[in-house]
């Protein structure tokens, strides 16, 4: 049975290589490693811009002269 290398695309036949479909054990690694690294780059968090302003709203600013028994309270 011959097919082609879906690496480099070289004719390859089942009764000769021991890596078939692929042509030779480096093409059968790479072509882990594309789904490795396709499988990465989906994981990979992703900021938007609203994150990050929802993140800058949130920063918390002590105010060491307000009320200690009120430290909640702003408006004193
Ligand atoms: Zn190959």
């Amino acid at each position: 049975m011959k097919h082609r290398c879906p690496i480099c695309k070289a004719e390859t036949d089942s009764a000769v290589h021991a890596d078939f479909p692929f042509c030779s054990e480096r093409c059968r690694e790479r072509d882990l490693g594309n789904w490795a690294s396709e499988k990465y780059v989906v994981s990979e968090p992703v900021f938007t811009e609203e994150d990050n302003a929802e993140r800058e709203g949130s920063t918390v600013v002590l105010n060491l002269d307000s009320d200690l028994e009120s430290p909640n309270d702003t408006k004193n």
